[in-house]
């Protein structure tokens, strides 16, 4: 019995090393040959490219922890002054701050014009900033961006006004290029969001939007006045919504 046991284990030992030594060569002779040849090198995936290559968007978003009185041109040439960065308005219902909210929206506008393969410059990406709405300007002309948008949200004394509104300036260069823009962007940001659409509106009244040089747009994403659309624009998925909208309109603009 002793002796078949042994003769056992030596069989299944035998076994185990022929095992090994015939597996190892066979696998490595069916691998090697066959599939070198035959398999054509997958390519390194590449992303795809997207719609707004060799576009450079400049971002501002509004305001910032605390405002700054002091005064400033409202536009080249002019004697009129105004503060230069106002504190900005609040949510009647959610009490969040617009210079958090506007910030929370242009991360998601950065993040998704970034997929589309654009270039991005922001003014800001912290609140505990002092950038005057004319630097702000010259900041964005400086970078060379083809298209500034300024994000903002508006406030009024009445709770049932909502909806977007963007704003160009009248009588400077880059006026009608501006307005050509904004009525790109506002359909595509009311179709992605469901919000009321109000207007592009034409106002010499804005330093940030006179001082710029390149074509430039005062984006009011809805009113944190209006207490059901402050609510939405402090949720993620609608100020996603919002950044989707705006980047369609930009490649409406770029005809992309
Ligand atoms: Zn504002």
């Amino acid at each position: 019995m002793k002796r078949v046991l042994a003769m056992l284990l030596i069989l299944m030992f035998a076994g185990a090393c022929l095992a090994e030594a015939t597996v190892a060569p066979t696998v490595e002779a069916a691998v090697t040959p066959t599939v070198t040849p035959t398999v054509t090198p997958t390519p390194e995936p590449t992303p795809e490219p997207g719609r707004l290559q060799g576009i450079r968007i400049g971002i501002d978003p509004g305001h910032q922890a605390e405002g700054n009185s002091a005064k400033e041109a409202v536009a080249p040439g002019s004697k009129q002054k105004k503060a230069k960065v106002s504190s900005g308005t609040s949510g009647v219902s959610t009490g969040i701050p617009e210079y958090i909210t506007v910030l929370e929206i242009s991360f998601k506008l950065r993040d998704a014009l970034l997929a589309e393969g654009a270039e991005v410059v922001m003014t800001r990406e912290t609140h505990d900033v002092d950038i005057s709405n004319q630097e702000r300007a010259k900041l964005l002309n400086e970078a060379g961006c083809d298209l500034a948008l300024r994000i903002h949200c508006d406030g009024v004394d009445s709770r049932s006004v909502s909806g977007i509104g963007l704003f160009v300036n009248e009588s400077f260069p880059i006026s009608e290029e501006s307005r050509r823009a904004a009525e790109a962007l506002l359909p595509r940001m009311v179709e992605a969001t469901g919000a009321k659409e109000r207007s592009v509106v034409d106002s010499d009244s804005y330093t940030g939007n006179n001082w710029s040089e390149v074509p430039c747009i005062l984006v009011e994403c809805g009113f944190m006045s209006n207490p059901e659309e402050d609510e939405l624009l402090n949720t993620p998925e609608y100020q996603q919504k919002l950044a989707e909208g705006m980047v369609e309109g930009i490649c409406d603009y770029f005809g992309r």
